[in-house]
Protein backbone atom coordinates (compact mmCIF):
# COMPACT_ATOMS: atom_id res chain seq x y z
CA UNK A 1 0.00 0.00 0.00
CA UNK A 2 2.78 2.44 1.13
CA UNK A 3 4.77 1.86 -2.36
CA UNK A 4 1.28 2.78 -3.86
CA UNK A 5 0.61 6.02 -2.47
CA UNK A 6 4.04 7.22 -2.59
CA UNK A 7 3.98 6.32 -6.78
CA UNK A 8 0.75 8.47 -6.90
CA UNK A 9 2.11 11.23 -4.84
CA UNK A 10 5.25 11.24 -7.16
CA UNK A 11 3.29 11.19 -10.20
CA UNK A 12 1.01 14.21 -8.78
CA UNK A 13 3.78 15.85 -7.68
CA UNK A 14 5.86 15.23 -11.77
CA UNK A 15 2.54 16.78 -13.05
CA UNK A 16 2.22 19.57 -10.59
CA UNK A 17 6.13 20.83 -12.05
CA UNK A 18 4.57 20.02 -15.30
CA UNK A 19 2.70 22.87 -15.15
CA UNK A 20 -0.39 21.84 -16.38
CA UNK A 21 -2.45 22.97 -13.54
CA UNK A 22 -1.40 26.40 -13.45
CA UNK A 23 -3.28 26.82 -16.95
CA UNK A 24 -6.28 28.49 -15.58
CA UNK A 25 -8.34 26.85 -18.97
CA UNK A 26 -7.61 23.43 -18.03
CA UNK A 27 -8.92 23.96 -14.60
CA UNK A 28 -11.83 25.50 -15.89
CA UNK A 29 -12.44 22.90 -18.33
CA UNK A 30 -12.15 20.00 -15.72
CA UNK A 31 -15.01 22.52 -13.60
CA UNK A 32 -16.83 22.13 -16.15
CA UNK A 33 -16.60 18.36 -16.71
CA UNK A 34 -17.01 17.56 -12.67
CA UNK A 35 -20.21 19.77 -13.45
CA UNK A 36 -21.97 17.76 -16.11
CA UNK A 37 -20.68 14.71 -14.99
CA UNK A 38 -22.27 15.19 -11.62
CA UNK A 39 -25.23 16.22 -13.43
CA UNK A 40 -25.55 13.09 -15.32
CA UNK A 41 -25.38 10.81 -12.83
CA UNK A 42 -27.62 12.60 -10.19
CA UNK A 43 -29.74 9.92 -9.42
CA UNK A 44 -27.01 7.35 -9.30
CA UNK A 45 -25.77 9.64 -6.69
CA UNK A 46 -29.11 10.05 -4.66
CA UNK A 47 -29.42 6.38 -4.43
CA UNK A 48 -25.45 5.91 -3.05
CA UNK A 49 -26.56 8.01 -0.25
CA UNK A 50 -29.98 5.99 0.50
CA UNK A 51 -28.27 2.97 0.17
CA UNK A 52 -25.60 4.52 2.85
CA UNK A 53 -27.88 6.10 5.23
CA UNK A 54 -31.30 6.20 3.70
CA UNK A 55 -30.86 9.69 3.11
CA UNK A 56 -34.37 11.03 1.49
CA UNK A 57 -33.57 12.48 -2.27
CA UNK A 58 -35.01 15.83 -1.16
CA UNK A 59 -31.49 16.08 1.10
CA UNK A 60 -29.28 14.38 -1.10
CA UNK A 61 -30.46 16.91 -4.17
CA UNK A 62 -30.54 19.87 -1.81
CA UNK A 63 -27.46 19.33 0.42
CA UNK A 64 -25.36 17.42 -1.79
CA UNK A 65 -26.12 17.27 -5.41
CA UNK A 66 -27.65 20.98 -6.46
CA UNK A 67 -25.53 22.12 -3.51
CA UNK A 68 -22.03 21.34 -5.25
CA UNK A 69 -23.54 22.39 -8.64
CA UNK A 70 -24.43 26.11 -7.62
CA UNK A 71 -20.98 25.97 -6.21
CA UNK A 72 -19.43 24.81 -9.38
CA UNK A 73 -21.16 27.41 -11.12
CA UNK A 74 -19.88 30.17 -9.38
CA UNK A 75 -16.60 28.73 -9.09
CA UNK A 76 -16.33 28.55 -12.81
CA UNK A 77 -17.68 32.01 -13.43
CA UNK A 78 -15.22 33.69 -11.08
CA UNK A 79 -12.24 31.64 -11.81
CA UNK A 80 -10.21 33.46 -14.25
CA UNK A 81 -10.80 36.96 -12.35
CA UNK A 82 -10.00 35.13 -8.88
CA UNK A 83 -6.35 33.83 -10.10
CA UNK A 84 -4.97 37.13 -11.60
CA UNK A 85 -2.90 38.49 -10.15
CA UNK A 86 -4.25 41.14 -7.56
CA UNK A 87 -2.58 44.61 -7.78
CA UNK A 88 -2.41 46.35 -4.59
CA UNK A 89 -1.57 50.27 -3.64
CA UNK A 90 2.08 50.31 -3.31
CA UNK A 91 4.73 52.01 -0.52
CA UNK A 92 5.99 55.52 -1.10
CA UNK A 93 9.30 54.22 0.90
CA UNK A 94 9.32 51.48 -2.62
CA UNK A 95 8.69 54.12 -4.54
CA UNK A 96 8.86 53.37 -7.77
CA UNK A 97 7.35 50.41 -7.65
CA UNK A 98 3.72 48.45 -8.16
CA UNK A 99 2.91 46.02 -5.70
CA UNK A 100 0.78 42.34 -6.51
CA UNK A 101 -0.85 39.26 -4.69
CA UNK A 102 -0.14 36.27 -6.77
CA UNK A 103 -2.70 33.41 -5.83
CA UNK A 104 -0.65 30.11 -6.13
CA UNK A 105 -1.11 26.89 -6.06
CA UNK A 106 0.27 24.74 -3.14
CA UNK A 107 0.86 21.77 -5.08
CA UNK A 108 -0.01 17.90 -4.12
CA UNK A 109 -2.97 18.30 -1.92
CA UNK A 110 -4.55 15.54 0.64
CA UNK A 111 -8.67 15.81 1.16
CA UNK A 112 -9.88 13.55 3.78
CA UNK A 113 -13.28 13.58 3.90
CA UNK A 114 -16.31 12.13 6.65
CA UNK A 115 -19.08 10.12 6.03
CA UNK A 116 -22.23 12.58 6.95
CA UNK A 117 -22.39 14.42 3.91
CA UNK A 118 -20.30 12.14 2.12
CA UNK A 119 -20.24 13.89 -1.94
CA UNK A 120 -20.46 17.60 -0.35
CA UNK A 121 -17.62 17.24 1.95
CA UNK A 122 -15.49 15.69 -0.71
CA UNK A 123 -16.46 17.51 -4.00
CA UNK A 124 -16.58 20.75 -2.00
CA UNK A 125 -12.68 20.82 -1.15
CA UNK A 126 -11.72 19.34 -4.22
CA UNK A 127 -13.65 22.29 -6.30
CA UNK A 128 -11.34 24.73 -4.46
CA UNK A 129 -8.00 22.24 -4.73
CA UNK A 130 -8.58 22.16 -8.36
CA UNK A 131 -9.88 25.94 -9.11
CA UNK A 132 -6.14 27.26 -7.40
CA UNK A 133 -4.12 25.03 -9.30
CA UNK A 134 -3.63 21.88 -7.03
CA UNK A 135 -3.64 18.05 -7.62
CA UNK A 136 -5.69 16.44 -5.25
CA UNK A 137 -5.43 12.71 -3.75
CA UNK A 138 -9.41 12.65 -2.45
CA UNK A 139 -9.87 9.72 0.87
CA UNK A 140 -12.99 9.82 1.22
CA UNK A 141 -15.14 7.61 4.14
CA UNK A 142 -14.68 3.67 4.77
CA UNK A 143 -18.51 4.37 6.26
CA UNK A 144 -20.29 5.87 3.48
CA UNK A 145 -18.92 3.26 1.12
CA UNK A 146 -21.42 3.71 -2.00
CA UNK A 147 -20.98 6.98 -2.02
CA UNK A 148 -17.53 6.77 -1.85
CA UNK A 149 -17.75 4.03 -4.67
CA UNK A 150 -19.83 6.38 -6.59
CA UNK A 151 -17.50 9.15 -5.86
CA UNK A 152 -14.33 6.79 -7.36
CA UNK A 153 -16.12 6.68 -10.35
CA UNK A 154 -17.09 10.08 -11.48
CA UNK A 155 -13.94 11.41 -10.55
CA UNK A 156 -12.14 8.59 -12.42
CA UNK A 157 -13.82 9.75 -15.66
CA UNK A 158 -13.60 13.66 -15.02
CA UNK A 159 -9.79 13.53 -13.48
CA UNK A 160 -6.32 11.80 -15.07
CA UNK A 161 -5.05 9.79 -12.10
CA UNK A 162 -1.99 12.25 -12.04
CA UNK A 163 -3.98 15.30 -11.40
CA UNK A 164 -6.74 13.64 -9.16
CA UNK A 165 -7.43 10.27 -7.49
CA UNK A 166 -9.46 8.88 -4.98
CA UNK A 167 -7.93 6.30 -2.44
CA UNK A 168 -10.83 4.23 -1.13
CA UNK A 169 -10.14 2.83 2.71
CA UNK A 170 -10.31 2.96 6.36
CA UNK A 171 -7.74 4.53 9.39
CA UNK A 172 -5.21 1.99 8.04
CA UNK A 173 -5.16 4.10 4.45
CA UNK A 174 -5.51 7.12 6.26
CA UNK A 175 -2.87 6.96 8.22
CA UNK A 176 -0.38 5.77 5.15
CA UNK A 177 -1.36 8.65 3.05
CA UNK A 178 -0.75 10.98 6.48
CA UNK A 179 3.21 9.85 6.43
CA UNK A 180 3.63 11.16 2.99
CA UNK A 181 4.78 15.11 2.60
CA UNK A 182 2.30 16.54 1.23
CA UNK A 183 1.63 20.38 0.30
CA UNK A 184 -1.65 20.88 1.42
CA UNK A 185 -3.99 19.27 4.12
CA UNK A 186 -7.65 19.67 4.01
CA UNK A 187 -9.45 17.04 6.99
CA UNK A 188 -12.71 17.24 7.91
CA UNK A 189 -13.93 14.78 10.27
CA UNK A 190 -13.92 14.68 14.09
CA UNK A 191 -12.03 16.33 16.89
CA UNK A 192 -9.92 13.60 18.05
CA UNK A 193 -9.35 12.48 14.64
CA UNK A 194 -8.59 16.31 13.84
CA UNK A 195 -5.51 15.70 16.43
CA UNK A 196 -4.18 12.73 14.87
CA UNK A 197 -4.21 14.78 11.58
CA UNK A 198 -2.41 17.81 13.10
CA UNK A 199 0.46 15.87 14.62
CA UNK A 200 0.79 13.56 11.41
CA UNK A 201 1.69 16.54 9.35
CA UNK A 202 3.36 18.49 12.04
CA UNK A 203 7.07 17.27 11.50
CA UNK A 204 6.39 18.67 7.75
CA UNK A 205 4.76 21.68 9.23
CA UNK A 206 2.23 20.42 6.19
CA UNK A 207 -0.18 23.69 5.97
CA UNK A 208 -3.46 22.20 6.47
CA UNK A 209 -7.06 23.24 7.20
CA UNK A 210 -9.19 20.98 9.76
CA UNK A 211 -13.25 21.49 9.51
CA UNK A 212 -14.10 19.45 12.71
CA UNK A 213 -17.12 19.63 15.55
CA UNK A 214 -18.06 20.91 18.75
CA UNK A 215 -21.48 20.98 20.86
CA UNK A 216 -23.20 23.88 19.09
CA UNK A 217 -25.54 25.57 21.73
CA UNK A 218 -28.97 26.94 20.13
CA UNK A 219 -30.41 29.78 22.60
CA UNK A 220 -34.21 30.46 22.75
CA UNK A 221 -35.03 34.52 24.26
CA UNK A 222 -38.16 35.03 25.77
CA UNK A 223 -38.97 37.69 22.78
CA UNK A 224 -38.25 34.20 20.46
CA UNK A 225 -41.23 33.45 17.83
CA UNK A 226 -41.31 29.49 19.47
CA UNK A 227 -43.83 27.91 16.81
CA UNK A 228 -41.48 29.70 13.63
CA UNK A 229 -38.40 28.64 16.13
CA UNK A 230 -39.39 25.35 16.66
CA UNK A 231 -40.01 24.58 12.53
CA UNK A 232 -36.45 25.55 12.26
CA UNK A 233 -35.07 23.57 14.70
CA UNK A 234 -37.09 20.61 13.83
CA UNK A 235 -35.79 21.13 10.25
CA UNK A 236 -31.91 21.38 10.97
CA UNK A 237 -31.75 19.14 13.57
CA UNK A 238 -33.51 16.39 12.36
CA UNK A 239 -31.74 16.58 8.89
CA UNK A 240 -29.33 13.96 7.69
CA UNK A 241 -31.18 11.78 10.51
CA UNK A 242 -29.41 13.94 12.91
CA UNK A 243 -25.94 13.56 11.31
CA UNK A 244 -24.88 17.44 10.53
CA UNK A 245 -21.62 18.96 11.94
CA UNK A 246 -23.75 22.34 12.30
CA UNK A 247 -26.77 21.43 13.81
CA UNK A 248 -28.32 22.56 17.05
CA UNK A 249 -26.53 20.35 19.33
CA UNK A 250 -28.08 21.58 22.63
CA UNK A 251 -30.85 23.86 23.22
CA UNK A 252 -30.75 26.58 25.76
CA UNK A 253 -34.20 28.41 26.31
CA UNK A 254 -35.55 30.54 29.01
CA UNK A 255 -37.38 28.65 31.71
CA UNK A 256 -40.67 31.10 31.38
CA UNK A 257 -41.18 29.95 27.40
CA UNK A 258 -39.54 26.17 28.03
CA UNK A 259 -43.30 24.01 28.10
CA UNK A 260 -44.15 26.31 25.04
CA UNK A 261 -41.15 25.42 23.20
CA UNK A 262 -41.25 21.42 23.98
CA UNK A 263 -44.98 21.49 22.71
CA UNK A 264 -43.90 23.08 19.64
CA UNK A 265 -41.68 20.91 18.62
CA UNK A 266 -43.34 18.40 19.32
CA UNK A 267 -45.99 19.57 16.83
CA UNK A 268 -43.29 20.00 14.17
CA UNK A 269 -42.39 16.59 14.87
CA UNK A 270 -45.39 15.75 13.89
CA UNK A 271 -46.08 18.06 10.76
CA UNK A 272 -42.68 16.96 9.21
CA UNK A 273 -42.16 12.98 10.26
CA UNK A 274 -46.06 12.13 11.08
CA UNK A 275 -47.23 10.65 14.06
CA UNK A 276 -44.47 7.45 13.34
CA UNK A 277 -41.01 8.66 12.13
CA UNK A 278 -40.00 5.15 10.99
CA UNK A 279 -42.99 5.11 8.76
CA UNK A 280 -41.58 8.37 7.17
CA UNK A 281 -39.82 8.55 3.79
CA UNK A 282 -38.28 11.85 4.71
CA UNK A 283 -36.00 10.54 7.94
CA UNK A 284 -32.75 9.22 7.24
CA UNK A 285 -31.09 6.60 9.18
CA UNK A 286 -28.25 6.15 11.61
CA UNK A 287 -24.66 5.51 9.47
CA UNK A 288 -23.69 2.46 11.28
CA UNK A 289 -24.43 -0.14 14.33
CA UNK A 290 -21.21 1.87 16.29
CA UNK A 291 -22.57 4.84 16.11
CA UNK A 292 -26.48 3.84 16.60
CA UNK A 293 -25.14 2.19 20.01
CA UNK A 294 -23.59 5.52 21.11
CA UNK A 295 -26.22 7.25 20.83
CA UNK A 296 -28.42 4.97 22.24
CA UNK A 297 -26.37 4.87 25.45
CA UNK A 298 -26.81 8.42 25.65
CA UNK A 299 -31.07 8.02 26.41
CA UNK A 300 -30.48 5.47 28.79
CA UNK A 301 -31.53 7.20 32.11
CA UNK A 302 -32.98 10.16 30.36
CA UNK A 303 -36.15 11.80 30.69
CA UNK A 304 -37.63 12.25 26.90
CA UNK A 305 -40.63 14.01 26.78
CA UNK A 306 -40.79 13.41 22.68
CA UNK A 307 -39.32 10.21 21.23
CA UNK A 308 -37.20 7.46 22.48
CA UNK A 309 -37.80 5.05 20.81
CA UNK A 310 -35.30 2.62 18.67
CA UNK A 311 -34.87 0.32 16.29
CA UNK A 312 -31.30 -1.41 15.91
CA UNK A 313 -32.60 -3.59 12.34
CA UNK A 314 -33.40 -0.39 10.57
CA UNK A 315 -30.72 1.92 12.85
CA UNK A 316 -33.73 4.03 13.21
CA UNK A 317 -33.55 6.16 16.28
CA UNK A 318 -36.99 8.60 16.64
CA UNK A 319 -36.37 12.40 16.97
CA UNK A 320 -35.95 12.84 20.54
CA UNK A 321 -35.50 15.34 23.26
CA UNK A 322 -34.38 15.01 26.59
CA UNK A 323 -35.51 17.04 29.54
CA UNK A 324 -32.30 19.06 31.52
CA UNK A 325 -29.99 16.53 31.17
CA UNK A 326 -27.25 16.85 33.80
CA UNK A 327 -23.91 18.52 32.65
CA UNK A 328 -21.81 15.55 33.45
CA UNK A 329 -24.44 13.12 31.27
CA UNK A 330 -23.56 11.07 28.59
CA UNK A 331 -25.46 13.49 26.24
CA UNK A 332 -23.87 16.60 27.36
CA UNK A 333 -20.29 15.01 27.36
CA UNK A 334 -19.36 15.79 24.20
CA UNK A 335 -21.00 16.47 20.29
CA UNK A 336 -24.50 14.46 19.87
CA UNK A 337 -24.32 14.11 15.98
CA UNK A 338 -27.44 12.21 15.69
CA UNK A 339 -31.01 12.89 16.22
CA UNK A 340 -31.06 13.89 19.74
CA UNK A 341 -31.92 17.07 21.48
CA UNK A 342 -31.15 17.87 25.20
CA UNK A 343 -33.54 21.02 26.22
CA UNK A 344 -32.00 22.98 29.53
CA UNK A 345 -33.62 25.81 30.55
CA UNK A 346 -32.17 29.17 32.20
CA UNK A 347 -33.35 31.47 34.69
CA UNK A 348 -30.51 34.41 33.90
CA UNK A 349 -28.10 35.20 31.54
CA UNK A 350 -25.34 33.81 34.02
CA UNK A 351 -26.80 30.78 34.07
CA UNK A 352 -26.55 30.30 30.00
CA UNK A 353 -23.33 31.33 29.80
CA UNK A 354 -22.00 29.17 32.44
CA UNK A 355 -23.57 26.21 30.67
CA UNK A 356 -21.91 27.49 26.77
CA UNK A 357 -18.80 28.41 29.28
CA UNK A 358 -18.42 24.36 29.92
CA UNK A 359 -17.37 23.61 26.19
CA UNK A 360 -14.77 24.71 23.92
CA UNK A 361 -15.44 26.79 21.02
CA UNK A 362 -18.53 25.56 18.89
CA UNK A 363 -18.33 24.91 15.00
CA UNK A 364 -22.21 27.09 15.26
CA UNK A 365 -24.33 28.79 17.70
CA UNK A 366 -27.93 30.00 16.95
CA UNK A 367 -29.89 32.55 18.78
CA UNK A 368 -34.12 33.06 18.38
CA UNK A 369 -34.95 36.26 19.53
CA UNK A 370 -36.72 39.21 18.17
CA UNK A 371 -34.85 41.71 20.60
CA UNK A 372 -31.76 42.57 18.30
CA UNK A 373 -29.90 43.78 21.21
CA UNK A 374 -29.85 40.53 23.22
CA UNK A 375 -28.67 38.39 19.73
CA UNK A 376 -25.65 41.37 19.41
CA UNK A 377 -24.65 41.03 22.48
CA UNK A 378 -24.40 36.63 22.48
CA UNK A 379 -22.49 37.24 19.27
CA UNK A 380 -20.16 39.61 20.87
CA UNK A 381 -20.02 37.47 23.72
CA UNK A 382 -18.96 33.65 22.24
CA UNK A 383 -16.39 32.70 19.69
CA UNK A 384 -17.55 30.31 17.89
CA UNK A 385 -16.99 28.79 13.86
CA UNK A 386 -20.29 31.05 12.41
CA UNK A 387 -24.19 30.94 13.06
CA UNK A 388 -27.15 32.34 12.18
CA UNK A 389 -30.06 34.67 14.11
CA UNK A 390 -33.50 33.26 14.24
CA UNK A 391 -32.74 30.33 12.12
CA UNK A 392 -30.41 26.94 11.95
CA UNK A 393 -27.62 25.51 9.43
CA UNK A 394 -28.67 27.90 6.36
CA UNK A 395 -25.54 29.69 6.81
CA UNK A 396 -23.86 27.16 4.97
CA UNK A 397 -25.67 27.92 1.68
CA UNK A 398 -24.80 31.53 1.42
CA UNK A 399 -21.26 31.15 -1.08
CA UNK A 400 -19.98 34.47 0.46
CA UNK A 401 -19.43 33.37 3.80
CA UNK A 402 -16.71 31.31 4.56
CA UNK A 403 -17.35 28.15 6.57
CA UNK A 404 -15.11 27.41 9.41
CA UNK A 405 -14.45 26.26 13.16
CA UNK A 406 -12.57 28.11 15.69
CA UNK A 407 -10.18 26.66 18.05
CA UNK A 408 -11.27 23.05 18.73
CA UNK A 409 -13.86 22.78 16.19
CA UNK A 410 -11.10 23.57 13.84
CA UNK A 411 -9.39 26.48 11.85
CA UNK A 412 -9.66 27.33 8.16
CA UNK A 413 -12.55 27.48 5.95
CA UNK A 414 -13.77 27.69 2.59
CA UNK A 415 -16.39 27.85 0.31
CA UNK A 416 -17.04 29.72 -2.81
CA UNK A 417 -14.14 32.01 -3.38
CA UNK A 418 -12.81 30.94 0.45
CA UNK A 419 -12.24 27.82 -0.84
CA UNK A 420 -9.61 29.37 -3.95
CA UNK A 421 -8.02 31.73 -0.84
CA UNK A 422 -7.82 27.97 1.48
CA UNK A 423 -6.02 26.04 -1.33
CA UNK A 424 -3.82 29.07 -2.86
CA UNK A 425 -0.90 30.56 -0.97
CA UNK A 426 -0.49 34.19 -1.34
CA UNK A 427 2.71 35.35 -2.91
CA UNK A 428 3.17 39.17 -2.23
CA UNK A 429 5.41 40.37 -5.03
CA UNK A 430 7.02 44.35 -5.38
CA UNK A 431 7.84 45.14 -9.08
CA UNK A 432 10.82 48.07 -8.18
CA UNK A 433 11.16 50.52 -11.25
CA UNK A 434 14.88 50.81 -12.22
CA UNK A 435 14.97 54.70 -13.53
CA UNK A 436 15.34 56.12 -10.05
CA UNK A 437 17.11 54.45 -7.06
CA UNK A 438 16.60 56.58 -4.33
CA UNK A 439 19.84 56.53 -1.85
CA UNK A 440 18.32 56.90 1.49
CA UNK A 441 18.34 53.45 2.97
CA UNK A 442 21.99 52.84 2.13
CA UNK A 443 24.96 52.87 3.78
CA UNK A 444 27.14 55.12 5.13
CA UNK A 445 23.99 56.02 6.69
CA UNK A 446 25.46 59.04 8.19
CA UNK A 447 22.99 61.81 9.97
CA UNK A 448 19.83 60.28 8.00
CA UNK A 449 18.63 58.57 10.83
CA UNK A 450 15.58 61.56 11.51
CA UNK A 451 14.73 61.45 8.23
CA UNK A 452 14.17 57.91 7.78
CA UNK A 453 12.33 58.28 11.30
CA UNK A 454 10.24 60.28 9.72
CA UNK A 455 9.85 58.47 6.54
CA UNK A 456 8.47 55.64 7.90
CA UNK A 457 6.47 56.63 10.19
CA UNK A 458 4.62 58.27 7.93
CA UNK A 459 4.15 56.09 5.20
P1 LIG B 1 -13.94 10.80 11.65
O1 LIG B 1 -13.02 11.80 12.24
O2 LIG B 1 -14.17 9.54 12.35
O3 LIG B 1 -13.45 10.40 10.17
C1 LIG B 1 -13.15 11.35 9.18
C2 LIG B 1 -12.14 10.78 8.20
O4 LIG B 1 -10.94 10.49 8.91
C3 LIG B 1 -12.59 9.48 7.53
O5 LIG B 1 -12.22 9.52 6.17
C4 LIG B 1 -11.81 8.42 8.28
O6 LIG B 1 -11.46 7.31 7.48
C5 LIG B 1 -10.54 9.14 8.69
N1 LIG B 1 -9.99 8.63 9.95
C6 LIG B 1 -10.67 8.09 10.99
N2 LIG B 1 -9.81 7.72 11.98
C7 LIG B 1 -8.58 8.06 11.55
C8 LIG B 1 -7.27 7.94 12.12
N3 LIG B 1 -7.08 7.40 13.32
N4 LIG B 1 -6.21 8.39 11.40
C9 LIG B 1 -6.38 8.95 10.19
N5 LIG B 1 -7.61 9.06 9.60
C10 LIG B 1 -8.69 8.64 10.26
O7 LIG B 1 -15.30 11.59 11.40
P2 LIG B 1 -16.68 11.05 10.83
O8 LIG B 1 -17.30 10.12 11.81
O9 LIG B 1 -16.51 10.60 9.41
O10 LIG B 1 -17.52 12.41 10.76
C11 LIG B 1 -18.17 12.93 11.87
C12 LIG B 1 -17.39 14.06 12.50
O11 LIG B 1 -16.99 14.99 11.53
C13 LIG B 1 -18.21 14.84 13.50
O12 LIG B 1 -17.42 15.15 14.60
C14 LIG B 1 -18.58 16.11 12.76
O13 LIG B 1 -18.84 17.23 13.56
C15 LIG B 1 -17.38 16.30 11.91
N6 LIG B 1 -17.73 17.04 10.72
C16 LIG B 1 -17.26 18.31 10.59
C17 LIG B 1 -17.61 19.04 9.48
C18 LIG B 1 -17.12 20.44 9.27
O14 LIG B 1 -17.27 20.93 8.16
N7 LIG B 1 -16.55 21.10 10.25
C19 LIG B 1 -18.43 18.49 8.50
C20 LIG B 1 -18.88 17.19 8.70
C21 LIG B 1 -18.51 16.48 9.80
Amino acid sequence: MHNKISDLLASQKFFFKEGKTKEVALRIEKLKLLRSVIEEHETEICDALFQDFKKPKFESVLSETAFIISELDHVIKNLKSWSKPKKVSSSLINFPSSDYIYSEPYGACLIIAPWNYPFQLAISPIMGAVAAGNTVVLKPSELALNTSQILADILEIVFPKEMLAVVQGGVPVSEALLEEKWDYVFFTGSVPVGKIVAKAIAPHLTPSTLELGGKNPCIIHKSAKVQLAAKRIVWGKFLNGGQTCIAPDYILVDSSIKKEFIDAIQKEIVAAYGANPKDSPDYARIINEKNFYRLAAMLEGEKCPIGGELDKEQLYIAPTLIDEPALTSKVMEDEIFGPILPVLSFSSEENMANIIDNYSKPLALYVFSEDKSFSEKILKSYSFGGGAINDVVIQVVNKNLPFGGVGSSGNGAYHGKHSFDTFSHKKSITKRGTWLDVPLRYAPYGDKVSLIGKIMKKF
